[in-house]
Formats: structure tokens, sequence, C-alpha cells
């Protein structure tokens, strides 16, 4: 199965995919975690994909796409991927779903999670992460167990240089202006199911494992 887990910054892609990863049994691509590991590590790619995000910007879809085509063509990857973060644009989804013809693998399906801006901007603005691992959490809906460390890792939990108000308004403008009108393209071209993304984080793992059966 390949899935693409669809919505705006904040509404819960991460969170969702690394519960539904495991049980599905597919891999996880998440751009915007090879990108902050790429920073961390501090290459080339991690510099120039910076220069982006601090904007509230996308990185160019030319080096998105390499990276992400590079991905998919490990082994882990053939038996179902989970991306999330990606497409962001409809030159992205083009390049992506094309790739999948020409390699005979299903085309993914596209769930959408549907929250509104408003809480986008107090999930952004209370959301930490760890840089080791992805692994995201909310400083009142969803803290670490132990207070400042990954449950997942034992690593340090952060704010992402991002996550400022100022830079998650952006963030939101870019995703209405270049992101959003994925889904209409997808529509033409797969299936799209759009899931409610509020309320209890569980529920919102039903819903999706229900669109999915
Ligand atoms: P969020 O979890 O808030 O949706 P991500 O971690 O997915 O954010 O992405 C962080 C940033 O990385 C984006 O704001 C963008 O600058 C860059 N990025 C991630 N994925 C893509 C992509 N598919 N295309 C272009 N830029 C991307
Ligand atoms: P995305 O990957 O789509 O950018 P995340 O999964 O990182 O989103 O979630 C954004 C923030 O919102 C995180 O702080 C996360 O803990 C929190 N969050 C996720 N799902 C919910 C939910 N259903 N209700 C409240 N907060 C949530
Ligand atoms: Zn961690």
């Amino acid at each position: 199965m390949n899935l693409v887990l669809f919505g705006p910054p904040g509404a819960g892609k991460g969170t969702q995919a690394s519960r539904l990863c495991g049980e599905l049994g597919i891999s996880q691509v998440a751009t915007g975690d090879i990108f902050r590991k790429n920073l961390k590590e501090g290459t080339e790619l991690g510099t120039l994909a910076r220069s982006y995000m601090n904007r509230g910007k996308l990185v160019p879809d030319d080096v998105v796409w390499k990276l992400v085509e590079d991905r998919l063509s490990q082994p882990d990857c053939a038996e179902g991927v989970l991306l999330d973060g990606f497409p962001r644009t409809v030159t992205q989804a083009e390049f992506m779903l094309e790739w999948f013809e020409r390699m005979g693998r299903d085309k993914p399906r596209l769930v959408s999670l549907e929250v509104p801006d408003d809480e986008l901007i107090a999930r952004l603005s209370g959301r930490r992460t760890c840089l080791n691992c992805g692994a995201t959490y909310h400083v009142a809906h969803n803290p670490p167990r132990t207070g400042g460390a990954c449950d997942a890792c034992g690593s340090e939990v952060v704010q992402r240089e991002d996550d400022t108000e100022d830079r998650v308004r952006l963030r939101l403008a870019t995703y209405h202006a270049q992101t959003a009108p994925v889904v209409a393209f997808f529509l033409g071209h797969g299936l799209v199911d759009t899931v409610d993304g509020t309320g209890d984080i569980d529920a919102i793992t039903d819903r999706i494992r229900a669109v999915l059966r």
C-alpha cells in the first residue's frame, strides 16, 4: 500500500504517520525530517533547505524530487510507503505519479487531514520536536512522558526554528497558495479521502483506519 498523508503544517501528519506505519508495515518518508537531518549533519542540502524553510518557502521542486526519488528507490520502500509532507506542489505530484506509473507500482491514495487555521497556529506554536528521531510533541496536548526528553529515543525535544508564530503564518500562506491545489489535481488521478483532523489523536487514527479499510 502506498499512501500520501496530506494536510497543512500542524495537521498531525507526523503524529498519525508514526502510528500508522508500524501497523501497516510500510516506511515513512517525511521530506521535512530529511531536510532537518541534513541540516543537523551540516550537509550542503541542509544549508540550502534551511534558507527556504526559515522564510516559510518551499524548497525547489527539482531538489525535493531528486531526494524523494532516491528514497523511494530504496529496498525498504518496496512494500509500500507513507509520504508525509510530500507532494507539496502540483509539479511534485506530477513527478510522483509519473514515477509510480513508470515503476509499475500501485499509485498512492491521498488522505487529507482537515484542520482550521486558528487551530494550526495553536498546535504549531506549542509543538516540540525531537531533532534526533523526528518525533513531535505538544507542550499541552501531547507532552513527552518524562518532560524534556523524547519518549522514543531520549534526546532533548526543542522548538523548531520555523515554528515561531510569524513563520507559521508565512508557512500557512504558502500552503494555501501552492500546496492546497494538490488535492484537486489528485482527484483527477487517484483516490482522495478527506478526514476530520480535529479532536482526540486516537480518534483521528481510527478515522484514517476506517477510510483505508
Ligand atoms: P510541517 O510538519 O510543519 O508540515 P515539514 O517538516 O513537513 O513541516 O516541512 C518543513 C519545511 O521543509 C517546509 O516548510 C518546507 O520549507 C520544507 N519542505 C518539506 N517538504 C517539502 C516539499 N515536499 N517541498 C518543498 N519544501 C518542503
Ligand atoms: P504535521 O506533521 O502535520 O506538521 P504534527 O504531527 O507535527 O503535524 O502535529 C503538530 C502539533 O500538533 C504537534 O505539537 C502535535 O503534538 C500536535 N497535535 C497533533 N495532533 C493533534 C490533535 N489531534 N490535537 C491536538 N494537538 C495535536
Ligand atoms: Zn526522539
